[in-house]
Order: C-alpha cells, then sequence, then structure tokens
C-alpha cells in the first residue's frame, strides 16, 4: 500500500482508529509505556543529532568535540526564554524546528566545562539557599 492510500484510509477512518488506539493503550499500559520511552530516546538522539551539527559539533569556546560534554547554552534572551520554558525533550524539540539562523542566532555548544564557567562569569550559577539558624539541621547540630 502506498503511504497516500494509508494517509486517506487513516484519514476516513480517525475517529475509529483514534478509538481503538485509545482502547488498546488503556489495555496495555505497560507495553505502551516501554514503546513510548524507546521513542522518547530515539527522537531526543535525532533532535541532538541535527542541533549540534548545526551549532558546530565542538565547544564554541575550547574546540572539545566529545558530545557527552556537549550542552547547549542560550546567547540571546530569547534563548534563555526558550531554555526557562521548556525542559527535555520538549525543550530539544524547540529547537530542533527552528532554522539553522535562527539556532545559530540564539544558542552556542559548550561543553560542560565551558558552560559552568560561563555561568560562574555572568553569576547564573544557582546558589544554595542560606541557612538559617532555627532549621532542623542547625538544631540537630546542637546536640
Ligand atoms: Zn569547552
Amino acid at each position: 500500500m502506498s503511504p497516500k492510500r494509508d494517509k486517506s484510509y487513516y484519514l476516513a477512518n480517525k475517529k475509529r482508529i483514534r478509538s481503538l488506539n485509545k482502547k488498546w493503550i488503556k489495555e496495555n499500559k505497560e507495553r505502551f509505556s516501554m514503546i513510548n520511552r524507546r521513542g522518547q530516546v530515539k527522537r531526543r538522539e535525532k533532535f541532538k543529532k541535527r542541533i549540534f551539527k548545526i551549532l558546530g559539533n565542538k565547544c564554541s569556546e575550547c574546540g572539545f568535540d566529545d558530545e557527552r560534554t556537549f550542552q547547549i547554552s542560550s546567547i540571546t534572551n530569547l534563548g534563555k526564554k526558550i531554555s526557562k520554558n521548556n525542559n527535555g525533550n520538549k525543550f530539544l524539540r524547540c529547537l530542533f524546528k527552528m532554522s539553522t539562523e535562527e539556532l545559530r542566532n540564539n544558542f552556542q555548544l559548550l561543553c560542560s566545562n565551558c558552560n559552568w564557567i560561563k555561568k560562574i562569569n555572568l553569576k547564573e550559577r544557582v546558589r544554595p539557599k542560606k541557612i538559617s539558624k532555627d532549621t532542623e539541621i542547625n538544631k540537630k547540630r546542637e546536640y
């Protein structure tokens, strides 16, 4: 069957197919979550591959090219907004959909060392909250 025919069949039976799918998911919850997780990992790899490639496949500070250390760092307010409002796969999907130019204008690739250095230099680092004198931890210390 050609993909085109497949699609027209789907469109004609949209409601029925959807309700069948829903029913299957309900009856096979564990299998579905397993399949779904596998798909998520695959999608994440696909997203990362394209994003890394566009952003140069190496750290833009020091040139380190081990992709296990890559972190996507925002360089504009728009980039910051996008990373703040999306997490995990959603964030990657959002970047995946961007044009090459948009992506390069708003994000850069850094290795985790350079990204931490940047965060500390810009004072973006999240500091641990100061513990006030009457917290549980300090009370216990007195004994
Ligand atoms: Zn680096």
